[in-house]
């Protein structure tokens, strides 16, 4: 069997080389991202060439997703690289350019000095460092040291406690957008979005080049999930910067609520950040981390992703081997259909939803239900599909490239490029020819074949048909 839910690899100084990208596509990776805050253009275009390279010499998909820095505040820079703030003491943030010192920092983001008000809190590197503003001016922040610490050059700056009135795509990330469009990314990682004009926005600079896929990392955001998971093409569970900007202990109930809105809503949803840290620099993982990547898997998430584990851990293969056992592990439960199905989907009178609801039961009470195959041009049909998460995986066919490249972000799906199909009687051996050839299916085994008749028209899924290889 294969990892039914997919595995997400970030790319950095560890995994640049062809052999490197080579070895994690061994491991289980499906879905290759490239972190536009890190990096230059020219290392992002040679890990893509690489990886269109790979998936041409072993016949298969691979899906990149090129993920925006969005508008991420950080401090400054500081006379001596860092300073000591202490629990109490007063400390400004302000417009002015110079280099910072105990006293002040620069804050490079006019925006924020509008919108604060006394009380609000100021959260730096990552949570580490809390201020409470005292008094603001158009352009100075006057705070109180709530917990100090050591703050660098360019720490980042988190303000939960409001919706801030910045684009979510600032200057940078329209240049690194054009970038990752000219280089054909399959999917455009939005961050800090925090309302679902900001994808619309978006949108319409991206037009129909790549998907969009939405991190929810921002209370804002959570609060505005609904819309955002409709405006979204996908969702991602940003846990680094959610459990900054929300109390920690409230994460694991949003990422169950997240992952169920978008199941719901039949979008791909992913869980990031820090599933395998101590695996960073240790060969193995704790036993909690472990727990966690099955905790994802049972709540039916489409992909989980790995960030620095191997963009530039110790043990980056290892990692990845590492989720892709407890993946399996976990699905092989008896248990695990029971899981999934605690979130139930409600038929929606359409023919798309009479033929995937039966198509689950029907692998339940078939003997050796092997995969499904759908033909879908645009991959609508393979999505609704995935979204029964029937236990076996999808064989998703398409005459569209760049659909074949985009689905392998979705549960289960294997995409496959064929050719045009046009009489209904082509479609059957096609599934079999490559779904023997992708090892999903042996003989003695059934394929339930889901497509939408007649073919070319999009969002018509009417056909369901079962085909046992003798
Ligand atoms: P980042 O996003 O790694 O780009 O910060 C993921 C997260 O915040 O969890
Ligand atoms: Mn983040």
């Amino acid at each position: 069997m294969i990892p039914l839910t997919k595995i997400i690899a970030t790319l950095g100084p560890a995994t640049s080389s062809e052999q490197q990208i080579s070895a994690l596509i061994k491991a289980g990776v499906s879905v290759f991202r490239l972190n536009f805050s890190h990096g230059t253009y020219e290392d992002h275009l040679k890990r893509i060439k690489i990886i269109r390279e790979l998936a041409k010499n072993n016949k298969s998909h691979y899906t990149v997703l090129a993920d925006m820095q969005g508008p991420k505040l950080r401090v400054g820079r500081f006379q001596n690289g860092s300073i000591n703030l202490k629990k109490g003491q007063v400390f400004v943030l302000d417009a002015n350019k110079e280099t910072g010192n105990e006293k002040r920092v620069q804050l490079p983001h006019p925006e924020i000095f509008k919108v604060l008000k006394p009380k609000m809190k100021l959260l730096l590197d990552d949570g580490k460092i809390v201020l409470e503003v005292q008094k603001v001016t158009r352009c100075q922040i006057t705070t109180k040291v709530l917990v100090g610490g050591t703050l660098s050059d360019h720490k980042g700056v988190n303000v939960p406690d409001v919706i801030l009135p910045i684009s979510a795509l600032t200057q940078k990330d329209k240049k690194d957008l054009k970038f990752a469009l000219d280089a054909q990314a399959d999917w455009i990682c939005l961050s800090f979005i925090q309302k679902a004009s900001d994808i619309q926005t978006a949108r319409r600079l991206i037009g129909n080049k790549a998907l969009i896929l939405a991190k929810i990392e921002k209370p804002a955001a959570v609060q505005n999930i609904a819309e955002i998971v409709s405006a979204a093409d996908a969702v991602m569970v940003a846990r680094g910067d959610l459990g900054v900007e929300c109390p920690i202990a409230s994460v694991p109930g949003l990422q169950r609520k997240i992952i169920a809105a978008c199941r719901l809503a039949g979008k791909p949803v992913v869980v990031a950040t820090q599933m395998l840290e101590s695996m960073i620099k240790s060969p193995v993982p704790t036993r909690a981390e472990v727990s966690d990547i099955a905790t994802a898997v049972c709540e039916g998430a489409d992909a989980i992703m790995l960030s620095a584990e191997t963009a530039t851990g110790k043990n980056p293969v290892q990692a990845v081997q590492t989720m892709r056992e407890v993946i399996l592990q976990t699905q092989s439960d008896p248990d695990y259909h029971q899981y999934l199905s605690a979130l139930r989907l409600p038929l929606d009178g359409t023919i798309a939803c009479a033929i995937t609801s039966s198509m689950r039961r029907m692998i339940q009470s078939l003997e050796h239900p092997a995969c499904i195959a759908t033909y879908s041009v645009s991959g609508k049909t393979t999505l609704r599909v995935a979204r029964e998460r029937a236990l076996v995986p999808i064989l998703g066919m398409t005459i569209s490239e760049k659909t074949a490249n985009q689905m392998g972000l979705i549960w289960g799906v294997v995409p496959v490029l064929t050719k045009t199909v046009k009489h209904i009687g082509e479609v059957a051996p096609l599934a079999i020819e490559h779904a023997q050839k992708k090892h999903l299916i042996k003989r003695k085994e059934q394929m339930i074949i889901t497509a939408g008749y007649p073919f070319g028209h999009q969002g018509s899924t009417n056909i369901l048909h079962i085909v046992d290889i003798d």
